[in-house]
């Protein structure tokens, strides 16, 4: 089905988007949250159980302590009230990768409230996003639908189920209403998610990789007329995997909306979901708030005390913010805060500050991984991280180069067998015999031939004209296979002129 969009501009101009984002972190606890089933990402199916995780007849859960400590080092970060008591709760409902029938969630207790996010935006505008709380929860497993289009469960024969994710960590943050973003709404909610992913990173409690799913958010989207104050009925697209697609969810559910609504028509309160072949949302389950849950205080585990000595000790452990840390790097290393944001946007940051530990300069680290490395990454479609160059190697050649022992040439040729696995960049000099001929008697020779093979050339330059300069140099780097210091040749070849 087609549906109706009022073009972007015109929707905001005419109503006030409002959004709340639901973000699941899984957590990179070495087990499960209630069980000590082993967590790994890509195991066999159905490897990584115990009776626990399968809900079996007769088995308690127990709490993971480490989920717990992470839990409230996300509260922290997040400005929250950590809650001295909290509890788990059960939440009923029926899906068969939840073999208990019920998710064990946090429900009027959660373990962190009312706190708040300050995200920067592209341009340096900084926004306040209110937090209502982050709690602590298990995860399903994963259902796999064979047959249909898109691994979808419409048109599927048979679908097989994986428990190996069921009973591992989650938070769930959940945010207030945002009420003040205007057209920026999408904007904002894309900084959002990649600041949480920063802090969670920060933290080290998540590997926060959106497209392994260890980030996932529900998007809530609903438009009020400009000046009123009541909020309007939101769709609730589910389980949006990536930081575009949560941008172009929140763009199209404000057109689609805005069509219906300037139609005279109403929004239905429903679940939806991107669909990235057709770039839109689409109707799920219709939903309402009287959905009942029957959520109920779960009798198999005992209220969560959290002591004040307990969070001061986390946080003595917390590590410095994204936002603080970036700021500091700015300032020793002097970008520009265009310069950052292609840092922060390439992801190249822990990178570069990895290079410049290991002896490069700033400038110097920011120029390979956002020039050639960033490109090897594109054309090989891997990351920066995932590269065969680490930022010691960077700082070798940025050294070879610093010493004279490379010229710009050499060391973009080394770097290339150090993408390709060959070696460290000294091992790669060593093995190819790379380096800057600065010798003059050679360099004399080889500026000799030169001379003698483009007699024509040396008249030119002789008569003043230095245009074909680079005819010389040209012939000098390929009888030196490019070895040649160009300085050195050029002082040679304009010693011989006079
Ligand atoms: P549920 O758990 O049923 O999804 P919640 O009340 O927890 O419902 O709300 C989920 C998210 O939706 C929260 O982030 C909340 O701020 C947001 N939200 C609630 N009402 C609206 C609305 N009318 N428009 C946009 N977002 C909303
Ligand atoms: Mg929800």
């Amino acid at each position: 089905m087609v549906e109706k969009l009022m073009k972007y501009a015109d929707a905001v101009k005419q109503y006030e988007p409002v959004f709340g984002l639901e973000t699941h972190v899984e957590l990179s606890t070495n087990t499960k949250l209630f069980c000590p089933a082993h967590i790994e990402f890509g195991g066999d199916p159905n490897t990584q159980l115990t009776p626990v995780s399968l809900g079996l007849p007769g088995s308690l859960p127990v709490l993971n302590e480490a989920a717990v400590d992470y839990a409230i080092k996300l509260g922290l970060a997040l400005h929250c009230e950590i809650a001295e008591w909290s509890q788990f709760a059960r939440k009923n409902y029926f899906y068969p990768d939840m073999p208990r029938d019920y998710q064990i969630s946090q429900y009027d207790k959660p373990t962190n409230g009312n706190g708040y996010l300050d995200v920067e935006l592209e341009d340096g505008t900084v926004f306040r996003v209110d937090i209502e709380r982050a709690h602590i929860e298990d995860d399903a497993g994963k259902n796999t639908h064979i047959g249909g289009a898109d691994g979808r469960i419409e048109g599927a024969d048979h679908s097989l189920v994986d428990y190996n994710r069921a009973g591992v960590p989650l938070i769930e943050i959940v945010t207030k209403p945002i009420t003040n973003a205007g057209d920026r709404a999408p904007e904002i909610a894309g900084a959002y998610m990649r600041a949480i992913r920063d802090i969670v990173r920060a933290l080290n409690i998540s590997h926060a990789r959106m497209e392994q799913g260890n980030m996932r958010a529900d998007v809530n989207v609903s438009l009020r007329p400009k000046g009123s104050t009541e909020l309007g009925t939101r769709s609730e697209t589910k389980n949006v995997n990536s930081f575009r697609a949560i941008e172009k969810t929140m763009q199209y559910e404000i057109r689609r909306q805005a069509a219906i609504l300037s139609a005279g028509g109403e929004i239905l309160q429903e679940t939806r979901h991107w669909d990235e072949s057709t770039q839109s949302t689409a109707g799920g389950r219709v939903k309402s708030d009287a959905d009942d849950y029957r959520y109920f205080p779960d009798p198999d585990l005992v209220m969560l005390h959290i002591t004040q000595d307990h969070i001061e000790r986390l946080k003595a452990q917390m590590p410095e913010m994204p936002r603080e840390r970036k700021n500091r790097l700015q300032q020793e290393w002097q970008f520009n805060d265009l310069e950052m944001r292609d840092i922060i946007n390439a992801d190249a940051l822990d990178l570069i500050e990895d290079t410049v530990k290991a002896g490069a300069t700033a400038a110097g680290a920011k120029k390979w991984w956002l020039g050639e490395l960033s490109r090897a990454a594109n054309n090989q479609e891997i990351t920066l991280e995932e590269l065969r160059v680490t930022p010691t190697d960077v700082a070798q050649v940025e050294k070879l180069i610093s010493d004279g022992a490379l010229n710009d040439k050499l060391a973009k040729q080394t770097m290339n067998f150090v993408l390709e696995g060959e070696g460290t960049p000294e091992e790669i000099v060593e093995k190819h015999g790379f380096k800057v001929v600065s010798d003059d008697s050679a360099l004399l020779q080889a500026v000799d031939e030169a001379f003698a093979q483009n007699p024509d050339v040396v008249e030119k330059l002789k008569s003043g004209n230095m245009k074909p300069m680079g005819v010389i140099i040209g012939a000098v780097m390929k009888a030196t296979r490019g070895q040649a210091d160009a300085k050195a040749v050029t002082k040679i070849v304009m010693d011989k002129l006079k």
